[in-house]
C-alpha cells in the first residue's frame, strides 16, 4: 500500500486507488481505533486526525485521539478539538498514525506504542521522507495535505459528508498549502475545497481563526525575532532566545509561521528560523529549526542532514547549540545549496 513509488498520474491514481481500498476493508472490519500524529501539531495534523474521527465514528466506530503536546489555541475551536487526550489507549484494534515519518514524530515512544499494544498500525503519510514503517502504510508524496488523501478516503467510503468532517478537513488543507498557495496546490485542492464548502466548511469562519486569532505574545515574539533577522545570499535568518520569549510574553505555539515571515521576502530564497528548546541548560543549548523554501532549493535534505525531515519547501528539525556553531552550520549547508542552484 505504497503510492510513493508511482511513476505516473495513472500509476499513482491506482496505487492510491489501491490503497484506499484495503485501508477502507480494514477500517470496516475493526472497530476500536487510536487517532494520532506529529508532536507540536499544525492544522494538517489536527484537522486530518479529528476529520477521520468523525468519519470512523459515522461507521459506528470507537475512536480515540490522542496527541502528546498540547492543542494550540487557534484549533481548540476544531469540532471534536475538546475530546482529544495526551494518554494513549489499552490496545486499540487499529492504531492510525498521520502525517509522521516514524512512531517518535508523534512525540510518544516506541515503548509508548508497544504498552498500548494496538493490533494493526496504519500510517499514512505526504512527506517525501515517508517511510513504510507499519503494518499498513499509505504514503503519498504528492499530496498536499493528509487532510487531502483523508477527503479522498472519506469520499470513497460513501459515508455522508458531516458538517464536522468538512470543517476539519478543510482546515488540514488550508493550513498545509499555506492558504491555497504552495506549489502543491493544483486544481483538484480547490475542487475539493469547493466540495468541502457545499457540506458546511465556513471558510471565512476558518480563516479568521486560524490566520485573525493571534495572541499579543505571538506579535511580540515576531518583533524579537525580526531584531535578529539576517539575510544574505539570498537567505534570510532569524532566531528566538527563551529570554526573548519571555520578555515577548510568549508560548511555544506563538513562533509557528515567523519563518513564513522571513520566506515572504522578495528577493529571498531561502529561510531558516531558531528557537530555543526550554528544557535545556546552558551548557546543552538546543534548537528546534524551521526551515522554508520558495522551491528553488529543496530544505528536506538539509534538514534530513541534521536528523530532522517534511517537504521540499517546508522542512523542520532540532540542532545542538550553542546558537552561533548552530546558525553557522546550518546557513553554510542552504548557502551552499542556494550557490549550486545559481551556478
Ligand atoms: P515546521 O517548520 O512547521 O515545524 O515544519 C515544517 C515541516 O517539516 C512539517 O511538514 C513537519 O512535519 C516537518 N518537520 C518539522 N520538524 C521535523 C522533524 O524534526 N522531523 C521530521 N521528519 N519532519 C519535521
Amino acid at each position: 500500500m505504497m503510492a510513493a513509488g508511482a511513476t505516473s498520474m495513472t500509476e499513482l491514481e491506482s496505487a492510491n486507488g489501491d490503497a484506499i481500498a484495503a485501508l477502507l476493508t480494514l477500517l470496516r472490519m475493526r472497530q476500536t481505533f487510536l487517532i494520532t500524529s506529529h508532536a507540536r501539531p499544525d492544522g494538517d495534523a489536527l484537522g486530518s486526525a479529528l476529520g477521520l474521527m468523525h468519519l470512523l465514528e459515522g461507521m459506528g466506530k470507537q475512536v480515540t485521539v490522542a496527541f502528546e503536546d498540547p492543542i494550540p489555541a487557534i484549533y481548540q475551536w476544531l469540532p471534536g478539538a475538546l475530546r482529544i487526550q495526551r494518554n494513549l489507549p489499552s490496545a486499540p484494534e487499529v492504531a492510525i498514525v498521520l502525517e509522521c515519518d516514524c512512531i517518535e514524530r508523534t512525540g510518544y515512544s516506541q515503548a509508548d506504542f508497544k504498552r498500548m499494544a494496538p493490533g494493526i498500525m496504519v500510517n499514512v503519510d505526504h512527506h517525501l521522507s515517508g517511510r513504510s514503517y507499519a503494518e499498513v502504510n499509505w504514503i503519498d508524496a504528492s499530496a498536499c495535505a493528509v487532510g487531502a488523501m483523508l477527503y479522498d478516503l472519506a469520499v470513497a467510503s460513501g459515508e455522508p459528508m458531516t458538517e464536522y468532517m468538512a470543517t476539519c478537513l478543510y482546515t488540514a488543507v488550508l493550513t498545509d498549502t499555506g492558504g491555497f498557495t504552495y506549489p502543491s496546490t493544483n486544481a483538484s485542492t480547490f475542487a475539493l475545497a469547493e466540495h468541502l464548502l457545499r457540506r458546511g466548511a465556513d471558510s471565512s469562519a476558518i480563516a479568521r481563526q486560524v490566520y485573525f486569532s493571534n495572541t499579543v505574545g505571538k506579535i511580540r515574539a515576531l518583533g524579537e525575532a525580526l531584531t535578529t533577522m539576517r539575510i544574505e545570499d539570498g537567505m534570510a535568518w532569524a532566531w528566538i532566545t527563551e529570554e526573548q520569549m519571555d520578555r515577548a510574553g510568549a508560548v511555544v505555539e506563538d513562533c509557528e509561521g515567523i519563518v513564513n515571515t522571513l520566506i515572504g521576502i522578495g528577493d529571498v530564497q531561502a529561510a531558516v528560523f531558531l528557537r530555543e528548546l526550554p528544557e535545556c541548560g546552558e551548557a546543552t543549548r538546543r534548537f528546534r529549526l524551521s526551515l522554508r523554501s520558495k522551491g528553488g532549493i529543496d530544505v528536506a535534505e538539509v534538514a534530513g542532514r541534521f536528523g530532522g525531515g517534511g517537504h521540499r519547501t517546508a522542512s523542520g528539525c532540532t540542532v545542538e547549540g550553542p546558537l552561533e556553531r548552530a546558525i553557522a552550520a546550518v546557513t553554510a549547508d542552504v548557502r551552499t545549496m542556494l550557490q549550486r542552484l545559481n551556478a
